[in-house]
């Protein structure tokens, strides 16, 4: 493939992700990037005029097109417009971002709350500015690309720890002399296994090495807790993260990222951090359709507890049909395919019967451990899962991926 004239490191690198991508689309085994023309409540969408099944969306609780959000967002379109005049510090601040940063603060349980416009930018951005050089910032080996790429930009010492096993957290936690400053930093639900974190264990390791602590809750806000407030409620340890992180653009069908936490950190962060001070502000739709969103979650607790029972039926139901989904208890469930191409060939079986599933392969996860990345969520039924379960097995019988 003659992409590029010049035959340099960029090209080749280049013509090595194309080459990849022409042989996928010749042998009809892409399924990346397909634009979806309908949501239909979120357990359904239209794909060039099909109907699928979803089992690969984010909004947890299937609030994507709630008309209470929907609302919102357009009676802030018509009352501040589309945009707003720059960035937060300097004229982009309305009335509304700080009705949101309230509202997550309550949701949260904490003081306070800052926003941002994106949660890959909000990790970014935050981990840079709590650590530096000669500071330590020790992550999970399987946090997500946004704080790994925080905890590089940072500058601060990068200790990686076997994923989810404490002692090995200790061990770096012992290494660190005394006095210097360290971040601790995990996603609660871990975006391509779909397991928790070992909380109770890594608060305790926190407490005793003098870390902060900092948690990514893409995954866990809607999904853990009671009332879906996420990982300290699910483990009734209130007011234990120092610095709760979390995204605006799954659970709460909007887009954004923010933190919540003591009121002077979030003063800290809203005077220091570069992503609020140098970019523009989210706007007033998205900013109307979050706040809304939070505040639904609480009305209709029935949400939180359909997606428990969901999640619950879509792990067992599959792995009675021989599947390996890994450690995951919640929302997130891998289906273990083994390699790149196996889960291709899977997609491809499932997509052709109509069900929206997508694989995740190597780099993302280890090879080896290629996966349909399946997701379920509160807009589901009961008969649609068993029917989607019914055609992966189907599926994975043909790959030879179950006996
Ligand atoms: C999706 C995700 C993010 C990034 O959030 P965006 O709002 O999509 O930028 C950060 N952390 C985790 C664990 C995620 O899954």
């Amino acid at each position: 493939m003659d992409i590029h004239q010049v035959d340099d490191t960029i090209t080749r690198r280049m013509n090595a992700i194309l080459e990849r991508l022409q042989f996928l689309r010749e042998a009809d085994l892409y399924f990346y990037n397909q634009p979806i023309t309908e949501l239909r409540g979120g357990s359904h969408v239209m794909v060039k005029g099909r109907e699928m099944g979803m089992f690969a969306s984010y909004s947890y609780l299937g609030l994507v097109g709630h008309p209470r959000i929907n609302q919102a967002a357009k009676e802030a379109i018509d009352r501040y417009g589309t945009g707003t005049h720059g960035v937060r510090t300097l004229a982009g601040s309305l009335d509304l971002h700080q009705e949101l940063e309230e509202t997550i603060a309550a949701f949260k349980q904490t003081e306070s709350a800052v926003t941002y416009t994106s949660g890959y930018v909000t990790n970014l951005t935050v981990v840079s500015t709590l650590v530096g050089r000669g500071d330590y910032v020790i992550s999970d080996k399987l946090n997500h690309a946004s704080i790994v790429d925080g905890c590089l930009m940072s500058g601060a010492k990068f200790l990686r720890f076997q994923h989810n096993d404490m002692e090995a957290l200790e061990e770096r936690l012992q290494s660190i002399k005394d006095g210097s400053a360290k971040l601790v930093i995990s996603d609660a639900v871990f975006s391509m296994d779909g397991d928790a974190i070992d909380f109770p264990r890594m608060v305790d390791l926190c407490r005793k090495y003098s870390a902060w602590l900092m948690i990514d809750e893409a995954h866990s806000i809607g999904v853990l807790g009671k009332t879906g407030r996420g990982i300290e409620e699910h483990f009734d340890m209130p007011g234990t993260i120092d610095i709760k992180m979390g995204t605006l653009s799954k659970t709460i069908p909007s887009v954004g990222g923010y933190i919540a936490g003591k009121k002077e950190v979030i003063e800290y962060l809203r005077h220091a951090s570069r992503a609020y001070i140098f970019s523009a502000a989210l706007p007033p739709a998205q900013v109307a359709a979050a706040n809304e969103a939070f505040k639904v979650i609480l009305d209709e607790p029935w949400r939180v507890e359909k997606l428990r029972a969901n999640a619950q039926q879509f792990i067992s139901g599959l792995q009675n049909r021989g599947f390996d989904t890994l450690q995951t208890s919640t929302a997130i469930v891998p289906i273990l395919c083994g390699d790149d191409n196996s889960a291709f060939a899977m997609t491809q079986a499932v997509q052709r019967q109509d069900i929206f599933v997508l694989p995740v392969v190597s780099p993302a996860v280890p090879p080896g451990l290629a996966r349909l990345r399946a997701t379920v969520t509160a807009a589901h039924e009961p008969g649609q899962i068993e029917h989607a379960m019914n055609i992966i097995q189907a599926a994975g019988k043909q790959g030879g991926v179950i006996p």
